[in-house]
């Protein structure tokens, strides 16, 4: 990967369909909170090679009354110390509780998400790259000129399908994407 060597590559994945098995009926507990195979190790392998990992995740469910942000969190622990025990670290996760009908600045492919976490932490997004299942996860990485990746788990097949004229790096899975960005 060509990146300006001034600026460290920060990496940013979306969660549902990336990060742990989807469901069209939302993740609305943490036992409903699975990890999609080699997620997790793909997670510590960018840790163990000296990246920063951050989370910018969607959570509609909230504002639709399915889960609690209490919830959320006690989801994001159980993510945050399965990383931990394969070695790796996420440095911060940003959610935005809101419905499309809320009108907010963070729903993605809102840039809201994107810019709170680089600010909070120093990120240069078009230095970084993002990695979703959805298009809106894309549209919103394009927005704040990061580079934006493709996985084909969760929605990604979809996504695919549904933009035949998508022409951006895209991978399996979680794991074969960090592959490629450590090659
Ligand atoms: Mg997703
Ligand atoms: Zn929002």
């Amino acid at each position: 990967m060509t990146f300006d060597a001034h600026f460290k590559t920060d990496i940013i994945l979306d969660r549902d369909g990336v990060i742990n098995l989807d469901s069209d009926e939302y993740v609305k507990t943490i036992d409903e909170w699975i990890p999609i195979e080699s997620s997790i190790e793909a997670i510590a392998l960018l840790h163990k090679s000296g990246y920063r990992v951050f989370v910018a995740t969607n959570q509609s469910g909230i504002s639709r009354g399915y889960y609690s942000v209490e919830t959320l969190k006690a989801m994001h622990q159980k993510m945050l110390g399965l990383v931990d025990l394969a070695g790796g670290f996420i440095t911060d996760i940003a959610f935005c509780p809101h419905s499309p009908d809320d009108n907010c600045d963070c729903r993605k492919p809102k840039a809201g998400l994107l810019t709170s976490l680089a600010d909070t932490n120093d990120i240069a997004l078009n230095q970084s790259i993002v990695i979703g299942d959805s298009l809106r996860d894309l549209d919103s990485a394009i927005l704040v000129g990061a580079k934006p990746m493709l996985v084909l788990t969760g929605n990604g097949k979809k996504t695919q399908h549904d933009n035949p004229n998508l022409n951006l790096p895209t991978f399996e899975n979680l794991y074969d994407a960090v592959k490629s960005i450590l090659t």
